[in-house]
């Protein structure tokens, strides 16, 4: 404990929350301050590092935020009396007794190729999710060389991938600008750490040192080292083949994690939690399979939230998630990632975005969507 905080007591340093909306900030109270206050994580991560993101971050314009990061994977268990509530209230009520489930098989889709998401309408299908390396802490903590040291094991790895997966790593450091910003505009690459989300967390510092992208001749499977999370996999092409997506994702995820454990390293996982990333908001499966769908009357439509609401599909601007639509093009995917499967996921967002494209052309032809608002999709007990 520094010296200041030994001098004043907890309650004089609870931060000012009153113009706050952030799930942190509904769960922080005084009490649970002063309890964990003092508290860390073995490798040291404190609860003032975990909520300051939501402290300098009031509200954000196009999504309720987390406002708390995780610097490590003991950072769930130490801090757990704030930040079950907090994944209670981001996921849908999910308990301290509820468990994740995980299932890859892309076989159990039903639909989901271009016959069901028009590709007038669906330009392009995305499934991404995060991993993190064991034993090394998380982007908001982690030293230089741990930093390091995610980024050779997971360079490793990922060289012994072969046929369609085999492809080639680009550090950030040493790639030049224009490189770079095209990977950005084609959608292919994190942005640069502008998001105020990334820096107040923590997670830009000694940016480039030990970031960059990894991914095969096809740019169809992507995988980003030390963004936000150790790992970021990601699948993806144009059009609305989101099935074909899912099958390449599921099966390179396999491929990645097979030979990280060739390597003696495993993912942070546990049997409530299912796969443990940075942010909250990522738990459990980590997933978030997304389109990018032209909906330019139905997002003007005064019932679009409500709709996407009752479909549990999140939206998002184009150009990621600190970005606004342009043209009626949004970045439309799963708001949930704990508490359903991947397969679940992903057919809610077939699903989902079937019935968005046919509303849209419903529009189209001047007819009411009266009939065809969906009723809530609700989480059945586990
Ligand atoms: P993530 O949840 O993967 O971090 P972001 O909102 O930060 O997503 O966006 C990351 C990048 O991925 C952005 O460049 C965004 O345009 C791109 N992207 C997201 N979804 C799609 C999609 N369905 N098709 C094409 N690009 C996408
Ligand atoms: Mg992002």
């Amino acid at each position: 404990m520094s010296a200041a905080r030994k001098r004043f007591p907890p309650s004089a340093d609870y931060p000012n929350l009153s113009k706050h909306n952030n799930h942190m900030a509904r769960a922080l109270t005084e009490d649970i301050y002063a309890r964990l206050r003092d508290v860390s994580t073995p490798s040291g991560f404190t609860l003032d590092e975990v909520i300051q993101t939501g402290v300098d971050n009031p509200g954000h314009p196009f999504i309720m935020t987390v406002g708390a990061v995780a610097g490590d994977e003991e950072t769930y268990d130490v801090f757990a009396d704030l930040l079950d509530p907090i994944i209670e209230s981001r996921h849908g009520g999910f308990q301290k007794t509820d468990a994740h489930r995980t299932d890859l098989n892309a076989d159990k889709l039903i639909g989901g190729d271009e016959n069901d998401l028009d590709p007038h309408y669906v330009l392009s299908s995305r499934v991404r999710t995060g991993r993190s390396i064991r034993g090394l802490s998380l982007p908001p903590k982690c030293s230089r060389a741990e930093r390091r040291r995610v980024e050779a094991i997971v360079v490793d790895a990922l060289s012994e991938l072969d046929g369609d997966f085999t492809g080639h790593y680009y550090p950030l450091a040493t790639m030049t600008t224009t490189e770079q910003e095209h990977l950005i505009a084609d959608h292919f690459l994190f942005d640069k750490p502008v998001s105020p989300l990334l820096t107040s967390a923590g997670m830009a510092r000694d940016w480039p040192d030990a970031r960059g992208i990894w991914h095969n001749a096809a740019k169809n499977f992507l995988v980003w080292i030390n963004e936000e999370d150790h790992m970021r996999v990601i699948a993806m092409q144009n059009g609305g083949d989101m099935r074909a997506v899912f099958a390449r994702f599921c099966d390179g995820l396999r491929r990645v994690e097979e030979s990280i454990k060739a390597r003696g390293r495993e993912f942070m996982w546990n049997e409530r939690l299912g796969y443990v990333l940075t942010c909250p908001s990522n738990l459990g499966t980590g997933l978030r399979a997304g389109v990018h769908v032209k909906l330019p009357l139905l997002s003007a439509h005064e019932r679009f939230d409500e709709v996407l609401g009752n479909l549990r599909l999140q939206k998002r601007g184009t150009g990621g998630v600190d970005t606004a639509s342009e043209g009626g093009v949004f970045d439309v995917s799963n708001a949930d990632r704990l508490g359903w499967s991947e397969v679940e996921l992903v057919q809610m967002v077939i699903d989902g975005v079937k019935l968005l494209v046919q509303m849209e052309k419903t529009l189209e032809k001047g007819e009411s969507l009266e009939e065809m608002i969906p009723s809530p999709i609700v989480r059945s007990a586990q």
